[in-house]
């Protein structure tokens, strides 16, 4: 792995955990917020409870007052005996309703306080009702309606409804504080659950973004050892390597292919420049090559170098004999023009070539190679600087053309 990806990838790892680490404190935050308001909104709903119950309990006592009253003032003034039937139903409620008032308001000192007034108002006003009454069913209806008129009851049942009135809303506006804060802390909650869906989405996106950029990476990496594995370093063409699947390639496709030609070169005296020069001179002597023989091919050919001073060029759809002859024969001069050029005729410097075609000479590609490797063998036999067709056994085709140096 080269330093650049190693060094890539420990910032992406040390990136991650700074921000793994602040999501996670981000996240905790958050639900810790989100649990938080969830507990006081469900006190809220309590207090709410709560007042609602202080609520029923005052509403019912001033119910039962009115339906004893409504009684009793239909007694005092018909004599009617059914009147007293809401009477008594109201004043056998209200000891119930009070205690029940009284369990609602709960320890709140204010509240009791006003719980007790409201008691005492009640038990007056309930004893000034029983007296009308009595006095009525005593047969003195004039002096029960005469106590009624000194608006006595009527001063206890006004006191009574101010502390009830107090009393409601004191918890009214209890029960609106605690709906409000309850909707005020739903807001927040809410806020706060949108805060972990919106970290976790970021985080999701990041390492998906991370994620996806090691993967190009790793895969123009992969691409570029790929490329590296497949040329020569030396000339910058495609090696042995690259040579053998371009064959594999159209091996895989054999009955499609048109004539197919492999040229196999081995540069004649080759060594002698190595040997008289140095090994850099011949380094440069075949990239100089490199260059001829690229130069006098079509690009969709392949030209390797599969060896010391070995070339491979692979024609697809290469033509006849008559193109193939005028190929070697330029390839031939041009690599001869290079000797020339570049030591003045001090070496003597040529190619032999072997050729084979497909699929009248050699009936499969992959066949090519070792056929036009023969063929180069037999062109040096037969004085170098020339080229040679050879074929397969099987094709007994063979013939050697020998150039005039
Ligand atoms: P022939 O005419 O029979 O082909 O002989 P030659 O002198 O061309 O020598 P031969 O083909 O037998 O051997 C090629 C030489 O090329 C052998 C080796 O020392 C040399 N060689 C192989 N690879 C390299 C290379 O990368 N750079 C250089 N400078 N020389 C190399
Ligand atoms: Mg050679």
């Amino acid at each position: 792995m080269p330093a650049r990806l190693f060094r890539s990838a420990k910032a992406d790892r040390n990136r991650f955990i700074a921000l793994y680490i602040s999501m996670a404190i981000g996240l905790l935050v958050a639900a810790g917020l989100f649990v938080y308001e969830a507990k006081i909104i469900v006190a809220d709903g309590l207090r709410d409870e709560e007042a609602f119950a202080v609520l029923g309990a005052a509403n019912r006592v001033l119910h039962d007052l009115e339906n004893a009253e409504t009684g009793q003032r239909g007694y005092l003034l018909t004599g009617d005996e059914a009147y007293l039937v809401p009477y008594r139903q109201g004043i056998r409620d209200l000891d119930d309703t009070v205690l029940r008032l009284q369990q609602a308001a709960g320890s709140d000192e204010k509240s009791l306080e006003l719980v007790r007034r409201v008691e005492h108002a009640k038990t007056d006003k309930v004893v000034e009702l029983a007296r009308t009454i009595e006095l009525a069913r005593s047969g003195n209806r004039a002096a029960a309606i005469q106590l009624v008129q000194t608006n006595e009851g009527k001063a206890y049942m006004d006191g009574l409804r101010q502390d009830l009135g107090e009393l409601l809303n004191e918890w009214r506006e209890r029960r609106k504080v605690a709906t409000q804060d309850a909707h005020r802390r739903l807001v927040f909650g809410s806020a706060a659950l949108v805060a972990i869906a919106v970290l976790v989405c970021c985080l999701m996106g990041y390492t998906v973004y991370v994620q996806r950029r090691a993967f190009a990476r790793v895969h123009a990496y992969s691409n570029m050892l790929d490329q590296q594995a497949a040329q020569d370093t030396l000339t910058g063409l495609p090696n042995r390597r690259r040579l053998l699947s371009a064959i594999d390639a159209l091996s895989g496709n054999e009955a499609e292919s048109r004539r197919i030609a492999l040229l196999y070169l081995d540069i004649d005296g080759f060594k002698k420049v190595n040997d008289a020069m140095g090994h850099s001179a011949g380094d440069v002597l075949l990239r100089r090559l490199a260059e001829s023989l690229r130069a006098a091919t079509r690009q969709s050919d392949t030209l390797a170098r599969v060896g010391g001073d070995e070339f491979v060029l692979l024609a697809t759809d290469c033509g006849d004999d008559a193109q193939l002859r005028e190929l070697a024969e330029r390839l031939v001069s041009g690599v001869r023009a290079i000797g020339d050029k570049e030591y003045g005729g001090r070496f003597a410097i040529g190619v032999s070539i072997g050729i084979a075609t497909f699929p009248d000479r050699v009936q499969s590609i992959a066949g090519l190679l070792d056929v036009a490797d023969a063929a180069m063998y037999a062109a040096k036999r037969s004085g170098r600087s020339t080229y040679s067709f050879g074929s397969s056994p099987a094709a007994g085709l063979s013939n050697v053309i020998k150039l005039t140096r």
